[in-house]
């Protein structure tokens, strides 16, 4: 571990603040570092391993596409990028779909498609896009420039022009800044994630769908933390009753494989033509597999189970010792706790449970399929350290 650590510090760039933990191996919601010491997994790599390490039908999805074809380019049809985009289109109403390879990669690519529709159908000064203050898009400079917290932007000036930010749950401000504006869209994410796992209000989120649908302004949601059933439902705007112009997803899209996409509904589905955009990795094969494998058991059985051990935890933490609140949907959930977050996560990792924290808050993004009794396991471990 501390030679891990110290050729890590010389060789890797040193942009992230890493827990002292080396991971070696995992299976379903637990994983073992290097002195085979176990833990519950509630992170699932912030929301990637949508069904836990190593899921025997994920991993034959991959492997049956490797033994095919790694990679073609989109120069050519695939099956699996086929199958997923109509799967995507067939559970969403959605109408069409562009692949990328992460979150800030799909942002990107909702932000240039609704640029390019505010040109086209208001005039070339439509290019504003309205998001929130504490939202996060991505760490490129066009979905920095989007996100609503000031501290990421700093020391990365200048940064792209056409993006005002609004607080979140005020209509009124967010149609005031898209008029003033000329805004061709407004973009949210119904639950903030890297925020601090704060949900939009309904009444907030169904004025906004309202305002952008009478004033031809796109309704941009991203996804990419709360997706693929993260919020027990398949997308998080389904717990609002909303539907958005354009949506981008990616973390748990495809289990553990990197892969990003932007979902256009009926005004966006001809946005971007041929020439407008690509990604070479975009679309590959394998990821795609194995999405169409994550996609496909993400059905209403698995979404009851999500909401049921959503309101185990709920039911848990709420009011328990140290416990201030707990905030969030399905499995994507805060807890703000009387003792420093980050002393509770580290607490937590020496008695064998790996959590995250958001903001001033710790975070659980537990794999959708964690069993009932090793997430209660969990959860008393969680519950013991607010304490
Ligand atoms: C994680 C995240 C992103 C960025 O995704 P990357 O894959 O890291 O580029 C964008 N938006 C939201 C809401 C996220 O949670």
């Amino acid at each position: 571990m501390n030679d891990l650590k110290a050729i890590d510090k010389q060789y890797v760039a040193n942009t992230y603040a890493r827990f002292p933990v080396a991971l070696l191996s995992g299976k379903g919601s637990l994983a073992y570092d290097e002195n085979g010491k176990e833990y519950v997994d509630l992170g699932s790599g912030i929301g990637v391993t949508s069904f836990g390490f190593g899921d025997d039908e994920w991993k034959a999805a991959v492997v049956e596409q490797l033994g095919k074809l790694q990679h073609t380019s989109n120069l050519y049809y695939t099956e699996p990028c086929v199958k997923l985009a109509e799967m995507l289109c067939e559970r969403t109403g959605m109408k069409k779909v562009f692949f990328g390879n992460s979150g800030a990669e799909a942002n990107e690519g909702m932000i240039k498609a609704a640029r390019k529709y505010g040109a086209e159908h208001k005039g070339p000064e439509y290019y504003t896009i309205v998001t929130l203050e504490n939202s996060f898009h991505g760490r490129t400079l066009g979905t920095l420039a989007a996100t609503g917290q000031e501290h990421y932007h700093e020391l990365f000036q200048p940064l792209p022009a056409g993006f005002v930010h609004a607080p979140a749950n005020d209509l009124d401000a967010v149609k005031k800044a898209a008029i003033e504006n000329k805004a061709c869209a407004v973009m949210i994410e119904c639950i903030q994630g890297e925020g601090g796992v704060v949900p939009l209000t309904e009444e907030f989120v169904k004025g906004v769908a309202s305002f952008c649908a009478e004033n031809d302004v796109l309704l941009c949601v991203d996804e990419v933390q709360t997706g693929n059933g993260r919020t027990g439902q398949l997308y998080a705007y389904m717990n609002y009753g909303v539907q958005p112009d354009i949506v981008s997803t990616a973390k748990g899209i495809a289990g553990g494989l990197p892969l990003g996409a932007v979902l256009f509904g009926e005004k966006t589905e001809f946005t971007l033509g041929a020439g407008d955009h690509g990604s070479t990795f975009g679309g590959n094969p394998v990821s795609c597999a194995a999405a169409c494998s994550i996609l496909s058991r993400i059905d209403d059985a698995l979404l009851a189970d999500v909401r049921k051990k959503s309101a185990y935890i709920f039911a848990e933490l709420s009011g328990a010792p140290g416990v201030e609140a707990v905030t969030g949907m399905g499995l994507m959930i805060g807890v703000k706790t009387v003792k420093p977050a980050a002393d509770v996560v580290k607490a937590c990792m020496e008695n064998g449970v790996l959590c995250l924290t958001a903001k001033d808050k710790v975070r659980l993004l537990p794999a959708l399929n964690i069993p009932m009794d090793v997430l209660a396991r969990a959860i008393a471990v969680v519950k013991d350290a607010c304490a």
